[in-house]
């Protein structure tokens, strides 16, 4: 059984500690929900645990899909075990529809339909507000190389494909979302982070509603409700 050690640093939404075996994290998944890059904070009581169960259905689906992820194991109801990674600093945004960022930026129709699929890199740097970087920037910055950044993109379709099949059987759209990927000790690429309504906007295939962080965005109701729908989906839909 893993044991939790110090707390190592603590995020927006997550507090990381060590464990007794140096390979291992521990990372509890707070009730926090952050917008505008962490400047508006809120508590939200019970979001830790919806986010967490979330991610973990999601992550042991996933990893038994083939995808190479961080994941280890869920140890209580708050709290999901991680092999250390080294994370890149990069925000890997992939859009199925146009919505959010996207939508403002270009004046596009709601959820004009994009095949394939818009893949887009934001640096992670809360001192420069996360800026949007493309592959040169990356490569000349040092962040990742050619080789990495392929890997990271070929990681990214097959995450999409499994999600957007997955969420569609639980009657949910896959309109976009974050992921973030790390390197293992071995050099091997991982997705890492987590699978929440966090960072995936989705969106109600009967009614159009939001079913995901978007709702705390834009002031839109209760975030807890609707990822508490967004969970019994998924299970009922295993
Ligand atoms: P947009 O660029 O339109 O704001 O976001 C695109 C997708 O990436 C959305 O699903 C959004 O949830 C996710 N995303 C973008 N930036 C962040 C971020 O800083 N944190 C989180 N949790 N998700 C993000």
């Amino acid at each position: 059984m893993t044991v939790k050690k110090e707390v190592l640093f603590e995020g927006k939404a997550k507090r990381v500690s060590a464990t007794d075996d140096p390979e291992l994290l521990w990372v509890e998944y707070l009730d926090q929900a952050t917008a505008l890059n962490g400047k508006r904070k809120e508590t939200i009581a019970g979001k830790g645990t919806l986010n967490l169960q979330i991610s973990a259905l999601l992550f042991q689906e996933i990893t038994a899909a083939g995808v190479p992820t961080h994941y280890v194991d869920t140890p209580d109801q708050g709290s999901m075990i991680v092999r250390k990674a080294k994370m890149l600093p990069l925000e890997v945004v992939l859009r199925n529809y146009a919505s959010g960022h996207f939508e403002t930026k270009f004046h596009v129709k709601h959820l004009l339909s994009f095949k394939p699929a818009i893949h887009e890199y934001y640096y992670k740097s809360d001192a420069l507000d996360d800026p949007f970087i493309n592959n040169d920037q990356i490569q000349a910055l040092g962040i990742a190389d050619a080789a990495t950044l392929a890997k990271v993109r070929a990681l990214t379709d097959q995450v999409n494909d499994f999600l957007t099949a997955r969420f569609a059987k639980a009657g949910i759209k896959l309109v976009d979302f974050k992921l973030e990927f790390g390197t293992l000790a071995d050099g091997s690429l991982v997705l890492a982070d987590e699978l929440s309504p966090d960072n995936f906007r989705l969106v109600d295939d009967a009614t159009g509603d939001s079913l995901d962080k978007d709702v705390f965005r834009k002031h839109a109701g209760e975030l807890q409700p609707v990822y508490r729908e967004v969970l019994r989906r998924l299970q009922a839909s295993k």
